[in-house]
């Protein structure tokens, strides 16, 4: 029986060194949600999206975030090229991602995104997507992520402006009492949680609502 490929093949050309490279993505006609973890990890029957994506130049090793991508100005290209590119053993990362092998484009983002000055609340992105890889293959590391996004979420919840748009600040409170919770520190998850649900934006995010109440009753 013929099967369509689950991945398909993306040109794209790198911001940084102008070249080109071929990266995959997943069909998102062939995805189909099984299971979402109470921090938004989310399964699916076969390839997981969230492995593809980060983009590496192999030629370069500028690596970031798909739509973060092509968001750089010469100022930044300059300390990519300085920083990383001079020290780069070329690897490509097209065709199949194993877990590991995504773990490293992640790396990779976090590291550029690390030197470009990322708002801490997308470094958080990452780490808590390194975080997931780790739980896909069940690996201890997990935690140490969850403490590195616990913390880059804090920060961006007292110092920054949420402009991302992907995350409202009800969200952000939730995430950072559910990792809190995960990572065994009752106190602290319960007082998150409680300001989410004091938050009179509450009204108009039940979804929210109902996670915040299942897992404070996890933490009690
Ligand atoms: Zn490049």
């Amino acid at each position: 029986m013929e099967k369509v490929e689950e991945l398909y093949d993306k040109k794209v050309q790198c911001p940084v060194c102008n070249q080109e490279f071929t990266t995959n993505k997943v069909r998102t006609s062939k995805l189909r949600l099984t299971k979402r973890d109470s921090d938004f990890l989310a399964y699916y029957e076969g390839e997981n999206p969230i492995k593809y994506n980060v983009f590496v130049c192999q030629h370069c090793g500028y690596a970031a975030i798909e739509d973060k991508f092509h968001n750089i100005n010469s100022k930044e290209r300059e300390i990519i090229l300085d920083k990383v590119s001079s020290n780069w053993n070329k690897r490509s990362f097209s065709g199949r991602r194993s877990i590991k092998k995504s773990i490293e484009a992640y790396k990779l983002a976090l590291y550029c995104g690390q030197l470009l000055n990322f708002e801490k609340y997308n470094l958080a992105n990452i780490c808590l997507r390194i975080a997931w890889l780790y739980r896909m293959k069940k690996d201890n590391n997990e935690e140490r992520f969850l403490y590195f996004a616990l913390d880059l979420y804090k920060e961006a919840y007292y110092n920054e402006y949420l402009n991302d748009g992907t995350m409202d600040e009800l969200t952000l409170t939730y995430i950072i009492g559910e990792i809190s919770r995960r990572l065994g520190k009752k106190e602290e998850a319960l007082n998150w949680f409680n300001n989410v649900l004091k938050n009179p934006e509450i009204k108009n995010n039940r979804v929210i609502e109902r996670m915040t109440r299942e897992q404070w009753q996890l933490a009690k």
